[in-house]
């Protein structure tokens, strides 16, 4: 290729007429909380951004690790009567102060954010929609930041509030769910000097007001993003040591994992396994768009790929998920009622809660279901109403995630006879309506010996 040199780095590298022509599509780098925590992290940020820059990033940030949690604070004390937005402002001014930036640069935003403060102090109440616009000011703050370091290194970037770029979403403050994009996202970010630090977190609803996409919702606007300007890849940077086949801190022995199905991830995901927030694989699974989960502790490291097709080489097993801080509801109905009327009310008043149930084992007048514990407060009530409830805590739900062709042949024999050599007792197994995961309950206190014995079971290396 006559056009190609190659940068200082060994990179190659192409003249930004080569880019037009080709029109190579945008790659989405986003960077949560803790990869953007202190003045350190996001130099290291910049580093890798500038590593990408010939895949024309689009980058997505969270607040600066903590901030969220301390402006949702914020707004509780403002409620009743104490306003002191000063320890916020200081982490801010000490990030920018660290990085040799102008420590005024967010002054005009801290502003805002104490006069809301204040405002709230005087309403003495924050609604779901102020408490999203405080939220707000930790993605705002931490993507001019960003943007600003990497001018500072050299790089054009431009700071771009989500909710400008077009991101829409419905009114559910707290919760927001997206609208359809309507190709405002794209051609705004096309109009953006540099490389685009977007927020993360953060969409406004068609009246304008700033929303919020959950806890943790900076994945899903990664993915949001990634769909809007067709990315050909959305990477997803966190500080783990990317996807194992285990939790490393019950298997130290844990393998990384090189690729998997959307599938598995979503399953792993409702496991509770922390790869990914599960809201944000579904547009990109939709579009086909890999997501790439990568370590910014090991930014050589290729990461973890998850992909719409299934990969070529796929093990019986690909990971053992489990979700600690669960209880066993057994609810025995109290009446001669039919089976299937007894099922249908027991999960009508638990849609009523909006509780999401794991593993289930239904008997003739009794169902046996795990919830997680925070919510057991909520369904008992509801639950006594059709029959004697007994409850069981200290339960973990463990999935064994894998080939639904592999496991429905031999998975959970093989899973249960091997729990059953370790002596762990296994409650409501049963492999899952898609069969790519076998799941149980089992004591909290057997948790770490159930997942070590299936580790070593199923990864033989690793264990
Ligand atoms: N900053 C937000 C939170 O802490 C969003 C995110 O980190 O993804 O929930
Ligand atoms: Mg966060």
């Amino acid at each position: 290729m006559p056009w190609c040199g190659q940068r200082e780095d060994g990179e190659p590298w192409l003249p930004d007429w080569v880019m037009c022509r080709h029109d190579p599509r945008v790659i989405v780098m986003k960077f949560g909380g803790t990869s953007v925590g202190d003045a350190r992290s996001i130099r290291q940020v910049v580093q890798i951004v500038r590593e990408h820059g010939n895949r024309r990033p689009v980058v997505v940030v969270s607040a600066h690790a903590g901030v969220t949690d301390a402006l949702l604070a914020l707004a509780k004390t403002a409620e009743s009567g104490e306003v002191d937005v000063g320890p916020i402002a200081d982490r801010h001014r000490g990030i920018l102060r660290d990085l040799g930036l102008s420590t005024d640069l967010l002054d005009a935003l801290l502003g805002e954010l104490a006069d809301l403060a204040r405002g709230l102090r005087l309403v003495g109440a924050a609604s779901a929609k102020a408490i999203d616009l405080m939220a707000s000011f930790g993605e705002r703050c931490s993507a001019r930041t960003v943007a600003a370091a990497m001018r500072h290194e050299g790089m054009a970037a431009t700071a771009v509030d989500a909710f400008t770029a077009g991101l829409r979403t419905d009114s559910m403050f707290g919760r927001a769910r997206p609208l359809p994009d309507d190709g405002r996202i794209a051609a705004f970010l096309a109009t953006v000097e540099g490389v685009p630090v977007v927020t993360g977190f953060l969409g406004a609803d068609e009246q304008g007001n700033i929303t919020t996409l959950g806890r943790n919702g900076s994945d899903f606007s990664a993915a949001l993003i990634g769909v809007a300007v067709a990315a050909e890849e959305i990477q997803i940077w966190k500080d783990v040591d990317g996807v194992r086949t285990a939790d490393p801190r019950l298997v130290p022995g844990a393998l990384p994992i090189r690729s998997m199905s959307f599938a598995e991830a979503c399953e792993l995901a409702s496991f509770g396994s922390k790869v990914l927030h599960p809201a944000a694989m579904v547009p990109a699974m939709q579009r086909g768009i890999a997501l790439r989960v990568r370590s910014t502790l090991d930014p050589r490291a290729v990461g973890t790929t998850i992909e719409a097709a299934v990969p070529a080489s796929r093990p019986p097993v690909r990971a053992i998920a489990h979700r600690a801080g669960m209880a066993l509801v057994t609810v025995t109905s109290s009446r001669l009622v039919s089976q299937h009327s007894f099922l249908a009310r027991v999960f009508g008043e638990l849609a009523a809660a909006q509780c999401d149930v794991g593993p289930v084992a239904v008997a003739a007048a009794a169902v046996t279901f795990a919830i997680e514990t925070t919510l057991l407060a909520d369904v008992l009530a509801r639950l006594a109403t059709l029959g004697e409830v007994q409850i069981e805590r200290e339960q973990a739900v463990v999935g064994v995630v894998g080939d639904p062709q592999a496991l429905a042949s031999r998975g959970a024999a093989d899973v249960l006879a091997t729990l059953a050599a370790a002596g762990i007792c296994v409650r409501c197994a049963g492999q899952g309506a898609l069969a790519s995961t076998v799941s149980f309950v089992v004591s909290a206190s057997d948790l770490a010996k159930t997942v070590g014995w299936l580790h070593a079971r199923f990864f033989p290396a690793g264990s």
